[in-house]
């Protein structure tokens, strides 16, 4: 089986439509989405409902649950509660309470899938590296575990002694080693910030065993446009354009 996994969307049609765009072209069976599917960008609700067509499964990002009323946006920065705050005003009841029902990490196939931390789905915790992830393999035993939220996508796994990060440029694909654990960041579609500005998602095919990071372009412009339109904030609209 084939799936595409994505995350962080964060309300950014341009650059989800450029994906499904990709997608289409590399015979993928299914979707699955790791959460923060608002918050960010001007387009919350086109991204949930196109989201809800395509993904068997969605798990809950911080943003979504600051967005649908389940945390507080205190933790957040400045730009992000302003958009958090935008973002709750366009959405309906109906697509803030699918927001809400959904779990913070489930199992499906062989995949641990939560956006932030297999230990702690919900404390929001950020694993920013490959060195960091060593405490997370003991918060699943499936053979891989999908994580979102930082933005920035690495491939990692564990021989049972540390942490390995296998050779890999984007687009490569990445043999999975039998016997060891994974765990794949998947980068973030909507708003990347490993100083690459494409959008970023990732194919994980379970009977080759491999993952691929993929980078597609988008009309960034176009999306900048419509942030200012919405009156949402500089910061976030010049970001998009450095990948930052
Ligand atoms: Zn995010």
């Amino acid at each position: 089986m084939r799936t595409a996994v994505i995350s962080d969307v964060h309300g950014n049609l341009e650059a989800l439509e450029a994906v499904c765009r990709d997608v289409d072209r590399r015979s993928v069976d299914c979707w699955i989405c790791l959460g923060d599917v608002v918050g960010y960008g001007p387009d919350p609700a086109a991204c949930l409902a196109r989201t809800r067509s395509l993904a068997v499964c969605t798990v809950m990002g911080n943003h979504d649950a600051a967005a649908a009323g389940i945390i507080e946006a205190t933790g957040f920065n400045p730009h992000a509660r302003a958009a958090v705050a935008w973002t709750t005003a366009q959405l309906k009841e109906e697509e803030l309470e699918w927001l809400r029902r959904r779990p913070v990490s489930l199992r499906w196939e062989q995949a641990r899938i939560v956006h932030a931390d297999p230990i702690d789905p919900g404390g929001w915790g950020y694993i920013r590296s490959p060195a960091a992830a060593a405490a997370t393999f003991s918060g699943f035993d499936e053979s891989v575990c999908f994580v979102g939220h930082t933005h920035s996508p690495f491939v990692c796994a564990h021989d049972g002694t540390r942490v390995r990060e296998p050779q890999h440029d984007t687009g490569a694909v990445v043999a999975l080693r039998e016997g060891w654990p994974y765990l794949a960041n998947v980068g973030s579609v909507g708003q990347p910030r490993d100083g690459d500005c494409r959008a970023c998602y990732a194919v994980w095919d379970s009977d080759a065993e491999t993952i691929q990071l993929v980078r597609v372009p988008y009309d960034i412009e176009r999306t900048q446009q419509k942030m200012t339109a919405a009156g949402l904030p500089a910061f976030l609209v010049e970001r998009l354009a450095l990948g930052y």
